[in-house]
Formats: C-alpha cells, structure tokens, sequence
C-alpha cells in the first residue's frame, strides 16, 4: 500500500538529470520547497558518456564528474531528494498528486523531467543476447569488450561517439548504418574517420544477431541497395538507433504527442496548468545537456511564477 504525505510541496521535479537538477536549483535557490524524485543515480545519461566536449565552461569533463557536480549545486539551497520510481500524476487542479511505488507527495507544481531512453531494433536475437554481447552503453560495457571485434549499429552522434570510445577498448569497432550518410555531427564523424580499427559499413541493415546460446558469435547483415545478405563474425553489438520518451506514466494526463513527446509552451508549461515538462522528454529539436539545462531554468522560474499568480507563495 502506498503512504499519502500530508506536506505539500511548491515544486516535485521528476527526473534527476541535467534538466531536473537545474530545475531544483532555480526552485529552491528562489526560496520554493522543493522535492526532486529520482529513481537510480542522479545524473541521466551523464553516467553513461565518458567525455563530455559540448558543455560550456569545461574543455572536456567525464560524464559522472559533470553530474556530481550538477547534483551538489541542486542541493545547496535546502531541496529535498528521494529515490522514488514515479508511477502517475493526478491534476487536482490547485494540488497535483504525484504517486510513486512507495508513496504520494503532493505539490503545487510538478516539473517532468524524466529524459529518453535507448529504442531497441526488434530484430531477432537483440532480447536474447542483452547481457550476452548485446548493449546500449559503451561506457557501462565497453571493458568487457577489450581487444574483441565490435558492431556499433546506427549513424547519430550517440553511435558515431560511442563507437570512436569503444575503438581504444576493442580491436575493431565496425558501424553500420542504414544509409550512405552519417546523422552525427561533422566533428565526431572527423574523430571517428582518423582510428584506424573503426570501419563503415553504409546502406546496410542488420537483420538478426546470432549466438550460441551463452554469447553473441555474429551479426547477419542486408545491404538494402543490392538486398544481398551477409555474415559477420564478431563479439559485440552496441545498438545506438534513436530515443524514445519515458512519458508512459503521464499519457493519461493527456500532454504527450504521438510518439509520445510531451508538448509545452516556451515556458515549459504543458497543456496542464502547473505541469511543466523539461529536457529529452519534451517535444523539442536539440537534445544535449545544455539544452536540457536551459529548460530546468526556464521551468524552475515559470513554476515560480505560476505560484505567485495563484497567490500562494509562503
Ligand atoms: P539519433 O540522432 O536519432 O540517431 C539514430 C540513428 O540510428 C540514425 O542514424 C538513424 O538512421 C539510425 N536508425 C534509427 N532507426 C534505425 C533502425 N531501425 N535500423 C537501423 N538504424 C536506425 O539518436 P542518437 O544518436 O541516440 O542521439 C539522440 C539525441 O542525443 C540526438 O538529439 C543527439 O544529437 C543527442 N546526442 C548528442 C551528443 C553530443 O552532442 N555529443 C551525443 C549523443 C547524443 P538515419 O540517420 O537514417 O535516420
């Protein structure tokens, strides 16, 4: 059974990436009480990236190193913290109600801040292998590949930089894409075309993985021009082919597109007053942590503002 919290809350942040915990910052450093709701470590795909280039005001810093810095600032001004696996919100109007599997907190302001996670491929093979030879994180799995041959599948900034670190741990690193086109930005396609263990193989589709029943032995592969079919021995496949948006717990609310993006305003504000939505969950063209950050900014201050209109600041 879940506990019902009699405290309410001015703002829950659900989600403690950079999004949420720059949202937390701009809430609690602006005197609101502030709860943010995580359910695993504080960081977001922070944890998973070795160096991060493209954050302003570092060269290049390690992923963790980022998010522990990120989540002392969002705890310097007295908000709360609590790992919670949040379930659902109901608008009550004036009170939002957020339910978790532990307990429900109430607030006046919920800011949704829960990022993307990894879209698998389908094919066959990619379940049975997961743990076997079968990964969506270099950074968490790459060591287990040391001097072994790797597949990295997809052509966006994720497979492209994924596949650049993984060549310094494998012997070869090969990345298959569907097209004759990397997606991935100039400066990490450049990166990748100077190692030498990292291979192309452009217009070509993987259709199943194949194993022995303990590991990942091969990839069968389509070229979609010529249509032929081949085989590939290898040991690993880092399959890096899209996000798509942790929002199932908020469909019901009725602020998601439909593939499930939540929509908002410049201000954050879902079609739900004192809903706001942040970072990679919401509908939005640039996904990065200086994106993200720029929205937890924007909502941290417009939850204040909605407070104040409502007349309801302490
Ligand atoms: P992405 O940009 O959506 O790229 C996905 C790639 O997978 C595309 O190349 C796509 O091919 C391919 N793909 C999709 N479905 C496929 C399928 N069924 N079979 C084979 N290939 C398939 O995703 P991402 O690279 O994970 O990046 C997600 C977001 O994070 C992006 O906004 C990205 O810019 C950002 N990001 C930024 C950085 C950075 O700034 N350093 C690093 C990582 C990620 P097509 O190209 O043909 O569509």
């Amino acid at each position: 059974m879940t506990k019902e919290l009699d405290k309410v809350y001015d703002v829950i942040v659900i989600g403690a990436g950079p999004g949420g915990m720059t949202a937390a910052l701009y809430a609690s450093r602006a005197n609101l009480s502030t709860l943010l709701l995580e359910k695993g470590a504080p960081g977001g795909e922070m944890l998973n990236t070795a160096d991060i280039e493209n954050y302003p005001g570092f060269k290049s810093i390690a992923g963790y190193e980022l998010a522990d810095k990120m989540y002392e600032g969002a705890m310097s001004f007295d908000a709360e913290h609590q790992l919670a696996d949040v379930t659902g919100i109901s608008d009550e109007g004036d009170i939002k109600i957020v339910h978790t599997k532990k307990a429900d907190y109430k607030s006046k302001t919920v800011i949704i801040a829960t990022g993307a996670s990894h879209r698998q491929l389908g094919i066959k093979g990619e379940e049975e292998y997961q743990g076997k030879g079968v990964s969506y994180c270099a950074v968490c799995d790459g060591n287990f590949f040391r001097k072994k041959n790797v597949v990295v599948i997809g052509g966006g900034d994720s497979a492209v930089e994924e596949g650049t670190y993984l060549s310094q741990l494998a012997d070869s690193v090969t990345i298959v894409h569907r097209r004759d086109k990397l997606r991935a930005q100039a400066v990490l396609q450049e990166r990748a075309f100077e190692k030498e263990n990292v291979h192309f193989l452009y217009d070509t589709v993987p259709l199943e993985i194949l194993g022995d029943s303990h590991r990942v032995t091969g990839l069968r592969l389509q070229n979609v021009k010529t249509k032929e079919e081949s085989e590939l021995a290898i040991d690993g496949v880092f399959i890096y082919v899209g996000v798509i948006p942790v929002s199932e717990a908020f469909t019901s609310l009725g602020i998601t597109d439909e593939q499930g993006w939540i929509k908002t305003d410049d201000y954050m504000q879902t079609s739900r007053p004192g809903i706001f939505a942040i970072g990679d969950v919401r509908a939005k063209h640039l996904r990065q942590i200086a994106t993200a950050v720029g929205d937890g900014a924007i909502a941290g201050q417009a939850a204040y503002q909605y407070i104040e209109a409502q007349g309801d600041l302490k």
